[in-house]
Protein backbone atom coordinates (compact mmCIF):
# COMPACT_ATOMS: atom_id res chain seq x y z
CA UNK A 1 0.00 0.00 0.00
CA UNK A 2 1.28 3.42 -1.23
CA UNK A 3 2.13 6.34 1.66
CA UNK A 4 -1.16 8.03 -0.51
CA UNK A 5 -3.54 4.61 -0.03
CA UNK A 6 -2.68 4.92 3.67
CA UNK A 7 -3.25 8.32 3.62
CA UNK A 8 -6.81 8.79 2.48
CA UNK A 9 -7.54 5.29 4.34
CA UNK A 10 -6.82 7.22 6.80
CA UNK A 11 -9.19 9.77 5.74
CA UNK A 12 -11.96 7.97 5.34
CA UNK A 13 -11.24 6.27 9.07
CA UNK A 14 -11.62 10.07 9.99
CA UNK A 15 -14.57 10.72 8.30
CA UNK A 16 -16.84 7.91 9.62
CA UNK A 17 -16.18 8.11 12.62
CA UNK A 18 -16.19 12.11 13.21
CA UNK A 19 -19.57 11.51 11.64
CA UNK A 20 -20.84 9.47 13.96
CA UNK A 21 -19.30 11.07 17.35
CA UNK A 22 -20.85 14.25 15.85
CA UNK A 23 -24.07 12.97 15.06
CA UNK A 24 -24.56 10.83 18.80
CA UNK A 25 -23.27 14.32 21.35
CA UNK A 26 -25.91 14.48 23.56
CA UNK A 27 -25.58 18.06 24.27
CA UNK A 28 -23.10 21.16 24.00
CA UNK A 29 -20.28 19.52 26.46
CA UNK A 30 -19.84 16.66 24.64
CA UNK A 31 -19.93 18.18 20.78
CA UNK A 32 -17.11 20.60 22.30
CA UNK A 33 -15.39 17.29 22.93
CA UNK A 34 -15.81 15.62 19.82
CA UNK A 35 -15.03 19.24 17.54
CA UNK A 36 -11.87 19.41 20.26
CA UNK A 37 -10.59 16.12 19.25
CA UNK A 38 -11.46 15.37 15.37
CA UNK A 39 -10.78 19.14 14.05
CA UNK A 40 -8.97 20.59 17.29
CA UNK A 41 -5.01 22.15 16.75
CA UNK A 42 -3.83 18.26 17.76
CA UNK A 43 -6.40 16.40 15.64
CA UNK A 44 -5.38 13.76 13.49
CA UNK A 45 -6.82 15.63 10.65
CA UNK A 46 -5.10 18.82 11.27
CA UNK A 47 -1.73 16.71 11.53
CA UNK A 48 -3.18 15.40 8.31
CA UNK A 49 -3.28 18.80 6.82
CA UNK A 50 0.13 19.80 7.76
CA UNK A 51 2.05 16.69 6.93
CA UNK A 52 0.46 16.97 2.97
CA UNK A 53 3.66 18.33 2.77
CA UNK A 54 5.49 15.15 3.18
CA UNK A 55 3.55 13.48 0.06
CA UNK A 56 5.17 12.87 -3.23
CA UNK A 57 4.98 16.06 -5.26
CA UNK A 58 2.72 14.84 -7.77
CA UNK A 59 -0.05 13.43 -4.79
CA UNK A 60 -0.23 16.49 -2.42
CA UNK A 61 -2.97 18.43 -4.78
CA UNK A 62 -5.51 15.23 -4.82
CA UNK A 63 -4.98 14.92 -1.17
CA UNK A 64 -5.52 18.11 0.08
CA UNK A 65 -8.22 18.31 -1.78
CA UNK A 66 -9.89 15.20 -0.26
CA UNK A 67 -8.68 16.38 3.32
CA UNK A 68 -10.40 19.73 2.86
CA UNK A 69 -13.35 18.22 1.53
CA UNK A 70 -13.14 15.82 4.78
CA UNK A 71 -12.64 18.70 7.10
CA UNK A 72 -15.39 21.36 5.63
CA UNK A 73 -17.89 18.18 5.89
CA UNK A 74 -17.31 17.67 9.49
CA UNK A 75 -17.79 21.26 10.00
CA UNK A 76 -20.71 21.51 8.33
CA UNK A 77 -22.12 18.24 10.79
CA UNK A 78 -20.63 20.31 13.63
CA UNK A 79 -22.65 23.35 12.52
CA UNK A 80 -26.28 21.71 11.83
CA UNK A 81 -25.36 19.01 15.65
CA UNK A 82 -25.12 22.85 17.76
CA UNK A 83 -27.97 24.55 16.03
CA UNK A 84 -30.63 20.95 16.78
CA UNK A 85 -28.55 20.62 20.47
CA UNK A 86 -29.28 24.56 21.22
CA UNK A 87 -33.02 24.51 19.95
CA UNK A 88 -33.51 21.44 22.26
CA UNK A 89 -32.10 23.05 25.00
CA UNK A 90 -34.62 25.89 24.74
CA UNK A 91 -37.32 23.09 23.59
CA UNK A 92 -36.40 21.36 26.68
CA UNK A 93 -36.83 25.15 29.05
CA UNK A 94 -39.87 25.72 27.62
CA UNK A 95 -42.02 22.37 27.80
CA UNK A 96 -44.84 22.71 29.50
CA UNK A 97 -46.40 20.36 31.31
CA UNK A 98 -50.08 19.87 30.47
CA UNK A 99 -50.89 17.31 33.11
CA UNK A 100 -49.82 19.52 36.35
CA UNK A 101 -53.06 21.38 38.17
CA UNK A 102 -53.87 24.53 37.74
CA UNK A 103 -52.84 27.28 40.28
CA UNK A 104 -55.72 28.54 41.66
CA UNK A 105 -56.30 32.67 42.22
CA UNK A 106 -57.15 34.68 45.19
CA UNK A 107 -60.23 36.11 44.17
CA UNK A 108 -60.58 38.11 47.06
CA UNK A 109 -63.63 38.16 49.48
CA UNK A 110 -66.03 40.61 51.09
CA UNK A 111 -65.57 41.29 54.98
CA UNK A 112 -68.60 40.12 56.85
CA UNK A 113 -69.16 43.52 58.01
CA UNK A 114 -69.31 44.99 54.61
CA UNK A 115 -71.64 42.00 53.59
CA UNK A 116 -74.19 42.77 56.55
CA UNK A 117 -73.68 46.79 55.95
CA UNK A 118 -74.64 46.21 52.67
CA UNK A 119 -77.51 43.93 53.32
CA UNK A 120 -79.04 46.49 56.23
CA UNK A 121 -78.40 49.81 53.94
CA UNK A 122 -80.20 47.67 51.02
CA UNK A 123 -83.23 46.67 53.14
CA UNK A 124 -84.02 50.61 54.17
CA UNK A 125 -83.47 51.58 50.93
CA UNK A 126 -86.59 49.62 49.90
CA UNK A 127 -88.27 52.35 53.52
CA UNK A 128 -86.81 55.10 51.12
CA UNK A 129 -83.15 56.11 53.44
CA UNK A 130 -79.89 56.71 51.51
CA UNK A 131 -76.88 56.36 52.28
CA UNK A 132 -74.73 59.37 53.89
CA UNK A 133 -71.15 59.52 55.17
CA UNK A 134 -69.04 61.28 57.37
CA UNK A 135 -65.58 62.09 58.85
CA UNK A 136 -63.72 60.13 61.13
CA UNK A 137 -62.40 62.68 62.93
CA UNK A 138 -65.34 65.03 64.52
CA UNK A 139 -65.50 68.03 66.24
CA UNK A 140 -66.59 67.95 70.13
CA UNK A 141 -69.54 70.07 68.58
CA UNK A 142 -70.73 67.02 66.42
CA UNK A 143 -69.47 64.23 68.50
CA UNK A 144 -71.21 65.51 71.77
CA UNK A 145 -73.14 68.86 71.91
CA UNK A 146 -74.98 68.57 68.69
CA UNK A 147 -76.74 65.73 69.96
CA UNK A 148 -77.70 67.18 73.61
CA UNK A 149 -74.75 65.46 75.25
CA UNK A 150 -72.66 67.95 77.42
CA UNK A 151 -69.35 67.72 77.89
CA UNK A 152 -69.16 66.70 80.85
CA UNK A 153 -70.99 63.50 80.38
CA UNK A 154 -69.36 60.22 81.21
CA UNK A 155 -69.61 59.55 77.16
CA UNK A 156 -67.30 62.48 76.97
CA UNK A 157 -64.65 61.42 78.97
CA UNK A 158 -60.93 61.39 78.26
CA UNK A 159 -61.24 57.31 79.36
CA UNK A 160 -63.53 56.79 77.01
CA UNK A 161 -62.82 58.63 74.03
CA UNK A 162 -59.51 59.29 71.85
CA UNK A 163 -59.13 62.75 71.72
CA UNK A 164 -56.85 63.90 68.72
CA UNK A 165 -57.08 67.87 70.20
CA UNK A 166 -59.00 69.97 72.82
CA UNK A 167 -62.11 70.04 70.14
CA UNK A 168 -61.11 66.80 68.18
CA UNK A 169 -62.26 63.29 68.83
CA UNK A 170 -62.16 60.32 66.60
CA UNK A 171 -65.73 59.95 66.64
CA UNK A 172 -67.47 57.57 69.08
CA UNK A 173 -70.21 56.89 66.96
CA UNK A 174 -71.79 57.62 63.79
CA UNK A 175 -74.62 59.75 65.32
CA UNK A 176 -72.49 63.06 64.52
CA UNK A 177 -73.17 62.60 61.13
CA UNK A 178 -77.19 62.85 62.12
CA UNK A 179 -76.96 66.59 62.75
CA UNK A 180 -74.41 67.24 60.00
CA UNK A 181 -76.88 65.39 56.96
CA UNK A 182 -79.79 68.10 59.09
CA UNK A 183 -77.88 70.94 58.52
CA UNK A 184 -77.18 70.61 54.59
CA UNK A 185 -80.71 69.52 54.28
CA UNK A 186 -84.50 70.56 55.32
CA UNK A 187 -86.95 67.83 56.20
CA UNK A 188 -88.11 65.00 55.23
CA UNK A 189 -84.63 63.36 55.58
CA UNK A 190 -84.17 59.68 55.37
CA UNK A 191 -80.79 58.27 55.71
CA UNK A 192 -78.49 55.43 56.88
CA UNK A 193 -74.58 55.71 57.66
CA UNK A 194 -72.46 53.07 57.91
CA UNK A 195 -68.81 53.80 59.04
CA UNK A 196 -66.22 53.32 61.30
CA UNK A 197 -66.15 54.62 65.44
CA UNK A 198 -63.60 54.09 68.00
CA UNK A 199 -64.28 54.02 72.06
CA UNK A 200 -60.93 52.95 74.37
CA UNK A 201 -62.36 50.13 74.75
CA UNK A 202 -59.32 46.81 75.37
CA UNK A 203 -59.48 44.42 72.42
CA UNK A 204 -60.96 41.15 73.52
CA UNK A 205 -63.71 38.30 72.36
CA UNK A 206 -66.66 40.85 72.96
CA UNK A 207 -65.06 44.28 71.98
CA UNK A 208 -62.53 46.41 69.73
CA UNK A 209 -61.33 49.80 69.97
CA UNK A 210 -62.54 51.03 66.19
CA UNK A 211 -65.57 49.05 64.72
CA UNK A 212 -68.21 49.46 62.28
CA UNK A 213 -71.63 51.13 63.50
CA UNK A 214 -74.76 51.81 61.25
CA UNK A 215 -76.62 54.56 62.13
CA UNK A 216 -79.92 55.36 60.64
CA UNK A 217 -82.51 58.77 61.10
CA UNK A 218 -85.92 59.39 59.42
CA UNK A 219 -87.30 63.13 60.00
CA UNK A 220 -90.33 64.51 58.37
CA UNK A 221 -93.81 65.54 59.89
CA UNK A 222 -96.12 63.64 61.80
CA UNK A 223 -93.55 60.48 62.12
CA UNK A 224 -94.94 58.73 65.26
CA UNK A 225 -93.61 56.52 67.48
CA UNK A 226 -95.87 53.14 65.48
CA UNK A 227 -93.96 54.35 62.57
CA UNK A 228 -90.89 53.91 64.61
CA UNK A 229 -91.43 50.55 65.43
CA UNK A 230 -92.96 49.90 62.41
CA UNK A 231 -89.86 50.17 59.94
CA UNK A 232 -87.19 48.52 63.01
CA UNK A 233 -89.86 45.47 62.55
CA UNK A 234 -89.82 45.57 59.13
CA UNK A 235 -85.76 46.05 59.00
CA UNK A 236 -85.52 42.92 61.72
CA UNK A 237 -87.67 40.76 59.36
CA UNK A 238 -86.43 40.99 56.37
CA UNK A 239 -82.57 40.62 57.87
CA UNK A 240 -83.57 38.07 61.01
CA UNK A 241 -86.30 36.37 59.23
CA UNK A 242 -90.05 36.72 59.03
CA UNK A 243 -91.12 34.45 62.65
CA UNK A 244 -88.04 36.40 64.70
CA UNK A 245 -90.20 38.63 67.33
CA UNK A 246 -89.10 41.79 68.20
CA UNK A 247 -88.96 43.59 72.25
CA UNK A 248 -88.18 47.41 72.72
CA UNK A 249 -87.19 47.86 76.75
CA UNK A 250 -86.83 51.31 78.07
CA UNK A 251 -83.32 52.94 77.75
CA UNK A 252 -81.53 56.47 78.01
CA UNK A 253 -79.97 58.17 75.29
CA UNK A 254 -79.23 62.25 75.41
CA UNK A 255 -80.21 62.39 71.72
CA UNK A 256 -83.34 60.96 71.67
CA UNK A 257 -86.71 60.63 74.22
CA UNK A 258 -87.87 58.49 74.62
CA UNK A 259 -85.02 55.53 74.37
CA UNK A 260 -85.32 52.19 73.89
CA UNK A 261 -82.71 49.10 73.43
CA UNK A 262 -83.76 46.87 70.34
CA UNK A 263 -84.08 43.39 71.26
CA UNK A 264 -84.65 40.08 68.54
CA UNK A 265 -85.63 36.76 69.74
CA UNK A 266 -82.34 34.61 69.42
CA UNK A 267 -81.77 32.89 66.17
CA UNK A 268 -80.51 29.96 67.24
CA UNK A 269 -83.02 28.90 70.03
CA UNK A 270 -85.56 30.52 68.97
CA UNK A 271 -86.18 32.31 72.23
CA UNK A 272 -85.47 28.80 74.72
CA UNK A 273 -82.25 29.67 75.89
CA UNK A 274 -78.90 28.87 74.56
CA UNK A 275 -75.46 29.89 75.38
CA UNK A 276 -75.53 32.83 72.44
CA UNK A 277 -78.32 34.84 73.66
CA UNK A 278 -76.62 34.23 77.58
CA UNK A 279 -79.83 31.64 78.27
CA UNK A 280 -81.70 34.72 78.09
CA UNK A 281 -83.88 33.56 74.65
CA UNK A 282 -82.87 37.23 73.45
CA UNK A 283 -80.48 39.14 71.12
CA UNK A 284 -79.61 42.90 71.40
CA UNK A 285 -79.61 44.19 68.38
CA UNK A 286 -79.44 48.48 68.52
CA UNK A 287 -80.17 51.59 70.52
CA UNK A 288 -83.29 53.64 69.28
CA UNK A 289 -85.42 55.95 70.23
CA UNK A 290 -87.97 59.30 69.37
CA UNK A 291 -84.99 62.03 68.10
CA UNK A 292 -84.96 64.55 71.44
CA UNK A 293 -86.22 67.57 70.36
CA UNK A 294 -82.82 69.92 71.57
CA UNK A 295 -80.89 68.02 68.49
CA UNK A 296 -83.47 69.56 65.85
CA UNK A 297 -82.92 72.92 68.02
CA UNK A 298 -79.31 72.59 67.75
CA UNK A 299 -79.25 72.09 63.65
CA UNK A 300 -82.09 74.60 63.11
CA UNK A 301 -84.98 72.65 62.52
CA UNK A 302 -88.20 73.69 64.06
CA UNK A 303 -88.92 71.20 66.71
CA UNK A 304 -92.41 71.95 66.99
CA UNK A 305 -93.06 71.05 63.52
CA UNK A 306 -90.78 68.15 62.73
CA UNK A 307 -90.39 64.78 64.90
CA UNK A 308 -88.13 61.78 63.70
CA UNK A 309 -86.54 58.69 65.02
CA UNK A 310 -83.00 57.18 64.94
CA UNK A 311 -81.12 53.74 65.74
CA UNK A 312 -77.56 52.76 66.14
CA UNK A 313 -76.23 49.26 65.87
CA UNK A 314 -72.85 47.51 65.92
CA UNK A 315 -72.61 46.08 62.53
CA UNK A 316 -69.81 43.79 64.03
CA UNK A 317 -72.51 42.38 66.30
CA UNK A 318 -74.76 41.49 63.91
CA UNK A 319 -72.36 39.84 61.72
CA UNK A 320 -70.77 37.69 64.48
CA UNK A 321 -74.68 37.00 65.32
CA UNK A 322 -75.37 36.23 61.51
CA UNK A 323 -72.09 34.04 60.21
CA UNK A 324 -71.69 32.80 63.73
CA UNK A 325 -68.63 34.27 64.70
CA UNK A 326 -67.37 33.64 68.45
CA UNK A 327 -64.88 36.29 68.86
CA UNK A 328 -65.01 40.10 67.63
CA UNK A 329 -61.28 39.89 67.15
CA UNK A 330 -62.00 37.90 63.76
CA UNK A 331 -63.07 40.24 62.22
CA UNK A 332 -60.24 42.99 62.41
CA UNK A 333 -57.38 40.88 62.52
CA UNK A 334 -57.66 40.44 58.68
CA UNK A 335 -56.58 36.44 58.50
CA UNK A 336 -57.07 35.71 55.15
CA UNK A 337 -58.12 31.89 55.82
CA UNK A 338 -60.57 33.67 57.65
CA UNK A 339 -61.67 36.08 55.19
CA UNK A 340 -61.59 33.19 52.66
CA UNK A 341 -65.06 31.73 53.82
CA UNK A 342 -66.50 34.20 52.76
CA UNK A 343 -65.51 34.60 49.19
CA UNK A 344 -68.81 33.71 47.08
CA UNK A 345 -68.05 30.98 44.57
ZN1 LIG B 1 -80.42 31.57 72.14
Amino acid sequence: MSAMDDYLATLRELEETGSAAIRTAADPDELERVRVEYLGRKARLTQLLRGIGELPHEQRRPAGAEANRVKRGLLELLEARAADLAAGVAAAAVEIDATLPGRERWRGARHPCTLVTDEICEIFKELGFLRARGPEAETTWYNFMALNTPLDHPAADEQDTFYLDRDIVLRTHTSPVQARVMEQWPPPVRVVVPGVVFRRDPFDASHAPAFEQLEGLAVDEGISFVDFKASIEYFVHRFFGADVVTRFRPSFFPFTEPSAEVDVSCTICHGTGCSACKGTGWIEIMGAGMVHPAVFDNVGYDSERYTGFAFGMGVGRIAMQRYRIPDIRLLYESDIRFLAQFARA
